[in-house]
């Protein structure tokens, strides 16, 4: 059969095999065989011109609807490519929304937008942003859903900002409690709550109170007891018999805990009255006191583990450095002793050559007076001469030999007194505070007995400060203790910087010092002050690369006649005291002695 030219002849074709097949003459049939015959796909070239217009029609519903462009240019794309998948769920996604309440995308946008700037406690940027990358990752594809988790998770944020979201969302949403990270918390049922109750009891004595009684075995056991009986009481009964013996615990753990408080009180006593008898026996060794300085520095103040850690890595230092100096003098001191051996044995071989030479002398003189003979006096006479060159030089050697050895006398003295003077610096150290360098309350008492002594002998003033840092315990809050303890270091520096070097600085307490200043009148200490607290805020304090601004307020007194340092650092006090009432970052002078005795 050759196969037709044209379509006309190709219909008449198929009809005369439709019938000489006897083939229903279904449209399908009549495809199949026409196709057959063309011995060609026909219906490819018929579905492209379908698809040409589908795009068509596709791409101009998008000019006329512009709020579905995207898609339904996305519809046009999949027809092109003939990905009949993508084709679909785009359509299906089309005309789905409206069957649905579309969502209110700008509200939730706006709260999302609000709540991202709003500061949430517990809640950082990074940490919201990975809430929301989470839910973007698992709920992008499906925007109905994706509304519901984002109007969710921004209500989540709210809760955790200081007031409370005024913004109405849109659509409500089933109520699924999610974490601070955004993931589901399993709510138990009402029945299953006593149960969890008893357990998260049982562990609260386990895991918190059982550790805390490895000492006292007999509580330890008990608790024990009581952790196994909550986990297994379920009826109220066992509930009330359970809540009668956990009281009766309670009751003993406290009796325990006043007398551990009583042992500790009692061992801190005891080891006061140790070190303040021993430095009364030890009044005379410098170096000793300054060791038990430290000591008594350190349980003189209200103890935690970080007191006493800070105190014990000082301690260490300061021992370790005397230790080391203690060492170098030592050797210093030995090389003096053999070289004052040396110096010694040097003295007694010369005086023993020129005894040597006295009795040649000696007998030279008994030879001369018992002969008359030339010859033998000549020959005396060259012995001698001989004698005398000898001794001259063995003297020269001696000379040069005992120079040499005071030379090396005098720098091991020298080297004893430099190692001295070091190891009496690092004794000094004691009186210094830790933290900022400045003197610590021991170091105080002795510069205002140096102070004042100075100044009765040349009948000059002298004038304190009491400097109190203002609004510290919110720097500390809002920083930490860290800041907090750099900050005074700071304002430990900048006050040592603009003081002259003869001002003395102390901590007096913790955020609180003292400042001597010889040669000052209360006028002048309160000018100098203000110049510090000027100073100050140029010098900000940087934490974190945050400018963090410090203030102090400030008392100012002036030494009345024979005043002592606690009566000058009272009224100075008070003054202080009027300064924060008055608003803080102010210098206040102190009342007269008379007015503020009275
Ligand atoms: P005011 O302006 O009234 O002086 O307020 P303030 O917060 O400074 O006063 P207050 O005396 O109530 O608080 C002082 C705080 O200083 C309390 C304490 O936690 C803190 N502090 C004391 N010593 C230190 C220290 O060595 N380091 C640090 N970081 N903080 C300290
Ligand atoms: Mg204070
Ligand atoms: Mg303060």
């Amino acid at each position: 059969m050759p196969p037709a030219s044209n379509p006309t002849e190709l219909a008449r074709e198929t009809l005369k095999q439709l019938a000489a097949r006897r083939i229903a003459p279904t449209p399908e049939n009549y495809q199949r065989i026409y196709r057959e015959l063309a011995g060609t796909a026909p219906e490819t070239a018929a579905a492209e011109g379908v698809e040409e217009n589908l795009a068509r029609i596709l791409e101009s519903l998008g000019s006329q609807l512009p709020a579905q462009a995207p898609r339904l240019r996305q519809l046009a794309q999949a027809v092109e490519a003939r990905d009949w998948e993508t084709f679909g769920s785009t359509l299906g996604s089309l005309v789905k929304p409206q069957e649905e309440a579309p969502a209110n995308w700008a509200e939730i946008i706006r709260e999302l937008i609000r709540q991202w700037d709003l500061k949430q406690l517990g809640l950082t940027t990074p940490r919201k942003k990975e809430a929301l990358e989470r839910v973007l990752i698992n709920f992008g594809r499906n925007p109905t859903v994706l509304a519901q988790k984002l109007a969710a998770l921004t209500r989540v944020w709210a809760e955790g900002a200081s007031g409370p979201s005024d913004i109405k969302l849109a659509p409500p949403i089933p109520e699924v409690p999610i974490d601070r990270r955004g993931a589901p918390i399993n709510v138990p049922l009402v029945e299953e709550l006593p149960a969890l109750l008893a357990e998260l009891l049982a562990q609260a004595l386990r895991e918190g109170v059982l550790p805390r009684l490895g000492h006292v075995p007999r509580l330890a056991a008990q608790a024990e007891r009581l952790a196994e009986q909550a986990r297994n009481a379920r009826t109220p009964e066992d509930f009330a018999i359970l809540s009668q013996a956990l009281r009766q615990f309670w009751i003993q753990l406290e009796l325990q805990t006043e007398a551990e408080a009583g042992v500790l009180d009692g061992l801190m006593r005891l080891l006061r009255l140790v070190i303040e008898n021993i430095s009364e026996l030890l009044l005379d060794d410098q170096w000793l006191r300054g060791q038990l300085t430290v000591v008594q520095d350190i349980i003189s103040r209200p103890l935690n583990a970080r007191v006493i850690a800070d105190a014990e890595k000082r301690f260490k230092e300061v021992i370790f450095k005397q230790g080391t100096l203690k060492h170098s003098l030592n050797e210093a001191k030995t090389t003096l002793k053999n070289l004052v051996t040396v110096f010694i044995e040097r003295i007694t071989e010369m005086s023993e050559s020129t005894g040597g030479y006295r009795k040649k002398i000696e007998r030279y003189t008994e030879i001369l007076s018992g002969t008359e003979d030339l010859p033998t006096l000549n020959q005396i006479l060259q012995d001698i001469l001989a004698d005398t060159r000898s001794m001259h030089l063995d003297m020269v050697r001696s000379h040069d030999e005992l120079v040499a050895a005071r030379q090396q006398v005098e720098a091991a003295e020298a080297r004893i007194k430099q190692l001295e003077a070091e190891l009496g610096e690092i004794s000094e150290l004691v009186y210094q505070d830790y933290l900022t360098g400045t003197l610590n309350r021991r170091g105080l008492e002795d510069a205002f007995e140096r102070e004042f002594a100075r100044a009765e002998r040349h009948g000059l003033p002298v004038s304190i400060a009491l400097l109190d840092v203002d609004h510290f315990k919110r720097l500390n809050d809002t920083y930490g203790h860290e800041a907090g303890d750099q900050a005074l270091v700071h304002l430990a520096k900048v006050v040592k910087d603009i003081l002259r070097p003869t001002d003395v600085v102390a901590r007096y307490g913790g955020e609180e010092f003292v400042i001597i200043l010889p040669d000052t009148t209360a006028e002048d200490a309160v000018k100098i002050m203000t110049r510090l607290q000027r100073n100050l805020t140029k010098h900000f304090f940087l934490h974190d690369n945050q400018r963090i601004l410090i203030t102090f307020s400030a008392g100012v007194a002036q030494r009345e006649g024979r005043e002592s340092a606690e009566s000058m650092i009272a009224r100075a006090d008070e003054a202080l005291y009027r300064a924060k009432q008055a608003g803080r970052n102010r210098v206040f002078l102190a009342k007269p002695l008379q007015s503020s005795a009275g």
